[in-house]
Parts: structure tokens; C-alpha cells; sequence
């Protein structure tokens, strides 16, 4: 499945159901979903709000199903991550006059069972997950 929107925070619930009705093909429980659902949000938000910086931008997913797991790819061509280990620490974040609490990948981390995070400088960020 791929799935391709602009970068506004109106589209972090539409992004998040959408993931949400193709994994549930897996029969998930309820609460399996929530998380893929929280994971999601925490991706898409990231993609809008640091990579694009609230200027406009596509952010794509990509999801399959391979023997009973999803696997979720959430890319940006936006500003990329400096320093990719700095950022997954918990409560690192580079805007707290916007009262994030820095806790975005620790969520991503303890909710799916696999994250990987690709980055590049001025060319985008790539987060891949799988559960
Ligand atoms: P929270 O998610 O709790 O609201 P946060 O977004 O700052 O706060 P994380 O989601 O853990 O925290 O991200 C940590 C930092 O990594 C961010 O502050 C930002 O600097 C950087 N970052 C994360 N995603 C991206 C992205 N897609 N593009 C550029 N920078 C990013
Ligand atoms: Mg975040």
C-alpha cells in the first residue's frame, strides 16, 4: 500500500486511519492497533511539524504484510536529522518553544517491535517500522 499527502497537520488523523484499515487485514487486537496507530502519528507528525517545518511538502507511506507482521515506511524530503542518535534519545527535541516533550521515537520504539531511522542532511528522513 502507498499512500502520498502534503505535509498539514489536518492529515496526521487521515494518514494514521488509513495505516489503521489495511493492518487490520491482520486481525490485530485492539490494542496492537492503538500502537501502530500511535507509532503512525508520531512518524507523520514528525514529518510535517521538523521535517517541512510547516512549509509544504508530500509525505509518503508505504506499508506491506509479510507472515503476519506490517512493516511501515514514512519518508519527508524535508531538512533531515543532524544527528540521528541525539534524536532518538528520550525528551531530545529541537523545539521545545513548541512544547514537545521529545518523546516521539521513544514512543516509536516501545510501541512497534522493530524502528530504523534514515537520514540525511537537506534531503529527508526515513522511518521504518515494523510489528
Ligand atoms: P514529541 O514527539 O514528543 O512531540 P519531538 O518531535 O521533538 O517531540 P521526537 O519525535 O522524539 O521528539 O523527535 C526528536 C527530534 O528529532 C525532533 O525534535 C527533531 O529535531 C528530530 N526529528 C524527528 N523527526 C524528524 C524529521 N522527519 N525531520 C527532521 N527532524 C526530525
Ligand atoms: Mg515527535
Amino acid at each position: 500500500m502507498k499512500l502520498e499527502f502534503m505535509s498539514k497537520s489536518q492529515n496526521e488523523a487521515f494518514a494514521r486511519i488509513v495505516v489503521a484499515s489495511f493492518a487490520s487485514q491482520l486481525d490485530p487486537t485492539i490494542e496492537e492497533l492503538a500502537d501502530v496507530k500511535t507509532a503512525v502519528s508520531e512518524a507523520v507528525t514528525n514529518a510535517i511539524i521538523h521535517g517541512y517545518d510547516g512549509r509544504e511538502g508530500i509525505v509518503r507511506i508505504e506499508c506491506s504484510i509479510n507472515d503476519h507482521t506490517i512493516e511501515i515506511v514514512v519518508e519527508d524530503e524535508g531538512k533531515g536529522i543532524e544527528d540521528i542518535e541525539m534524536a532518538r534519545q528520550p525528551l531530545y527535541t529541537s523545539k521545545p518553544e513548541l512544547e514537545r516533550s521529545g518523546m516521539g521515537f521513544t514512543v516509536m520504539e516501545t510501541f512497534m517491535d522493530e524502528l530504523e531511522i534514515e537520514s540525511q542532511k537537506d534531503s529527508g528522513t526515513k522511518i521504518r517500522m515494523v510489528k
